[in-house]
């Protein structure tokens, strides 16, 4: 700590120095995260002091978390969904699995998952001494559903299905991984961290939600493509009564018990996220969906053109191809597998893939000189 304060004027230039030091969101290919949309931004700013830690002082606040929970039970086809906001998908898969893992008599349980899974569940696993057992992908890097009744055992408390992977935009076969996970009655965790806000506005139409009935939970998240502010994730579950198994008391709040993860919770991204989703509705969310999958299509029919193939044809906004090198001042990913990945969230417009296209075009004739 400093002795004696900065003045404020010294202070917000060395912020907006290093302010400048961050990546503008402007040549960033490779997150999942976007600018968020002002009236997120708006409402937010608008409840910075609200803790949804102590909700019976933010009576107004947890209303408005309440709705939000109603709107995306609504769009996942379960309006009587149990659920809060999160820190984000790390938290909702944390909060699934602890919920399975009670429900579970067995000493040594574990989890099923796909091997294309989130690092999420890395840490979820370790925390609650849950065993990880791994079931393999397919050519598409779709969970094998063949693979998956396998690797069910005994001391299974869930398994895990991903709507919308991370590294590829694809959607695993979550109707036949329902039905298996409701035959051999284990409960079935969908992460639609990402997808979740996707999924539904496609043309085509693929079945990952509450409508199957073999699932038990989702995790889906605003700060992706909900167009919110950070942090808001949400889980949403099919009892609202399995929250009970994880209420500890608490003796000096307005309120006598809490089920979520954090104690403390921001308030303003719970309201910006609902004022986003309230405010476009859901023919906003498929006009930025729609503008998203066709970018994702233009950059692949680009990048084919000039020889880079894909890895796959992505479900989602996300474009992974066979390529090792990227043009200077452009950021994307690799995929564990050694793909270029590339996520076409709202602020990657149509100017900008075209501006990508031609560097790496240039790029590549360079090289082949
Ligand atoms: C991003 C992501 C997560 C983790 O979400 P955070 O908000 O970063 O904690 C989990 N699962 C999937 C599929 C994701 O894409």
């Amino acid at each position: 700590m400093l002795e004696e304060g900065r003045s404020e004027e010294e202070l917000f230039s060395f912020l907006s120095l290093k302010k400048g030091e961050d990546s503008s969101y402007h040549h960033v290919l490779s997150s999942m995260c976007t600018i968020p949309h002002p009236v997120a931004a708006r409402a937010h700013q608008m409840f910075l002091e609200a803790n949804l830690g102590d909700p019976g002082l933010f009576r107004g606040t947890a209303e408005i978390e309440a709705l939000l929970i109603e709107r995306i039970g609504d769009l996942l086809h379960h309006r009587r969904a149990g659920g809060y906001a999160t820190s984000g998908g790390t938290e909702s898969n944390l909060q699934a699995l602890r919920i399975f893992r009670k429900m579970k008599a067995s000493s040594r349980p574990n989890i099923v998952v796909p091997e294309s899974a989130h690092f999420s569940f890395e840490k979820a696993c370790d925390i609650l001494s849950l065993g990880m057992r791994t079931v393999p992908c397919d050519d598409s890097f779709r969970m094998d559903a063949d693979a998956l009744q396998e690797a069910i055992d005994a001391d299974t408390c869930a398994v895990v299905a991903i709507a919308g992977t991370t590294e590829y935009g694809v959607v695993d076969p979550i109707a036949a991984i329902a039905d298996i996970a409701h035959d051999t009655g284990v409960p079935l965790h969908v992460d639609a961290a990402f997808g979740g806000f996707v999924i539904p506005f496609l043309k085509q139409e693929i079945p990952f939600d509450f409508s199957l009935e073999g699932v038990s939970s989702i995790a889906i998240d605003p700060h992706k493509m909900g167009m919110s502010t950070i942090p808001c994730g949400s889980l949403l579950v099919r009892e609202p009564s399995w929250f009970d198994l994880l209420n500890v008391e608490t003796p000096y709040l307005t309120v006598k018990q809490e089920c979520t993860l954090a104690g403390t919770r921001s308030g303003g991204a719970v309201v910006g996220a609902f004022a986003v989703l309230e405010y476009l509705g859901k023919s906003g969310l498929a006009a930025i969906v729609r503008g998203c999958m066709k970018n994702t299509k233009r950059l692949i029919t680009g990048m084919e053109t000039l020889g880079y193939r894909r890895a796959v044809t992505p479900d989602l906004n996300v474009a992974t191809f066979h390529a090792d090198h990227v043009p200077p001042g452009w950021r994307v990913s690799w995929t564990r597998r050694g793909h270029m990945r590339t996520v076409m969230m709202p602020h990657v417009h149509l100017s900008v893939i075209e501006e990508f296209l031609r560097d790496i075009g240039d790029n590549n004739a360079q090289k082949t000189d």
